[in-house]
């Protein structure tokens, strides 16, 4: 890493301590821009890297609420409004007994690059909960939402901060939230929220469009190979809304999806997986991947493991940070890996980063690769400003175009600065350089 931005790094490491991936979501930012600081030597004057670090505003609140047993259970609610240089902050909640600040930091941190990546007018942002949905009933669901709002409405709207889903946050929960919204302010602001259902604000593509726009921008790193997904074999992890989407779009494309996962375990399905039959138990009866075994003859099931001890020419890592190591990236280089494309947010170390471009694996990043869910979310946000609702084709075609164009800007860009096909170097000064213009040009603030 560059000197002078080591320092600048140590300096945020040191008074931000615990907080792991963001520590780790900054260095590897940091890692790639030392020759934009070459050339643009007002950033460093500008403060913007330290000013980048530090978010605009972070908001840490209790949210009570009653179980079904009438019990009083307390969760902690989170939301940080990391950099509004583009636009309102956009990003995703995230319910997962996981949840803390460093998480919900690092995910702010990397959506300000994405959404700058985007070209839309939107700036970053991230929230959520420790709250765990799993086993919980609808009417818990929805008492935690509802009191999960009756302390964020006051810190959202449509022109400051417009949050999404993200793991543990689906259309169910958009929902509630949404409702609760409208209730306390006693406005339909539809562009508050994304992810909406269709009947009620909501955009067509939306629920599929991070799996797609991730299986989009591989395509796209695959074409410079002059390969396709056609006739690959594919290992997806994860079996959530950016999974399941991923592994419909990859199967449309050609491919054979022949593994997938949940945080209990994986299946193998040689033939290539039933995406009617996963959606139908993880969407419609909130069942376990356990059930798909049952229903398929021929397929196996493993407890517990790792999905990408299954050799794959393309591993699309769709769950949660850090899930893919070093060992698991020097496995599926061994047997015969090609591609990498990250539907979720930094599923892969640095290690295995290290590994996969050492080997020459085509690697697309989540800030790039995993944009088409905040593509859509704007786009959703275009059609409610002008009270109007575009069709699936029209919007799919919308997202194709903006997948391609941030693929063919991270390419270009990794070209400009010296390292052709590190899309990395090209997400991370792509996004970066437009963020800090606008700082700078927005003043000190
Ligand atoms: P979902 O809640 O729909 O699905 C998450 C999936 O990942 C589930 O299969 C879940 O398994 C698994 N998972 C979650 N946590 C863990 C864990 N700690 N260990 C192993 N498996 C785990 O979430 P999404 O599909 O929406 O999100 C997946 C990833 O994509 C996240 O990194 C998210 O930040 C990223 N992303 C999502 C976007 C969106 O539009 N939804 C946009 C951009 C990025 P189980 O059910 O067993 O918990």
């Amino acid at each position: 890493m560059d000197a002078r931005l080591e320092a600048i790094r140590d300096t945020v490491l040191a008074r931000n301590p615990g907080e792991g991936e963001f520590h780790q979501a900054v260095t590897e930012v940091f890692e790639s821009l030392g020759p934009v600081h070459d050339r643009h030597p007002e950033f460093l004057e500008g403060a913007v890297l330290e000013r980048l670090c530090e978010p605009e505003r972070q908001i840490i609140f209790r949210v009570p609420w009653t179980d079904d047993a009438g019990s009083f259970q307390i969760n902690r609610g989170f939301r940080v409004e990391f950099n509004s240089a583009l636009g309102p902050y956009k990003g995703g909640l995230r319910f997962h007994p996981s949840v803390n600040l460093g998480i919900i930091k690092f995910l702010g941190f990397e959506q300000i690059f994405k959404n700058a990546l985007t070209g839309m007018p939107i700036g970053g942002g991230k929230g959520g909960s420790d709250f765990d949905p799993r086993g919980r009933s609808d009417a818990e669901i929805m008492r935690f939402c509802q009191s999960f709002m009756t302390e964020l409405y006051r810190h959202i709207g449509e022109y400051t901060d417009v949050p999404a889903g993200d793991i543990g946050v689906g259309g169910r929960e958009i929902g509630y939230l949404f409702g609760q919204y409208k209730r306390i302010t006693n406005r339909y602001e539809s562009g508050v929220l994304t992810g909406k259902g269709i009947s009620w604000g909501g955009s067509l593509v939306r629920p599929e469009a991070t799996g797609f726009g991730t299986v989009i921008f591989a395509e796209e790193m695959l074409k410079t190979r002059g390969q396709s997904f056609d006739g690959q074999r594919v290992v997806v992890s994860g079996s959530g809304n950016v999974a399941i989407n991923a592994i419909a779009k990859a199967q449309a494309l050609g491919a054979t999806v022949v593994a997938c996962s949940d945080s209990s375990g994986y299946i193998v399905d040689e033939a290539g997986i039933d995406v009617a039959l996963l959606r139908q138990i993880k969407e419609v009866e909130r069942g376990r991947l356990k059930d798909y075994e049952a229903r398929r003859p021929a397929v196996s099931y493993v407890a517990g493991g790792s999905v990408w001890d299954v050799d794959a020419t393309v591993a699309l890592p769709c769950a949660t940070q850090n899930e893919l190591d070093g060992d698991a990236a020097a496995r599926l280089v061994r047997n015969g890996l090609l591609a990498v494309g990250e539907g979720a947010n930094m599923p892969s170390t640095r290690d295995a980063v290290a590994v996969f471009q050492e080997a020459g694996i085509l690697f697309g990043p989540g800030k790039a690769a995993n944009a088409g869910g905040v593509t859509t979310s704007a786009l959703e946000m275009q059609q409610n400003a002008s009270r109007d609702s575009w069709s699936f084709a029209h919007t799919e075609e919308r997202l194709t175009e903006i997948m391609v164009g941030i693929h063919d800007r991270c390419a270009a860009t990794a070209d400009e600065y010296g390292d052709p096909g590190n899309y990395v170097l090209g997400a991370n000064i792509g996004g970066f350089v437009k963020v800090a213009d606008a700082m700078l040009a927005q003043g000190l603030i």
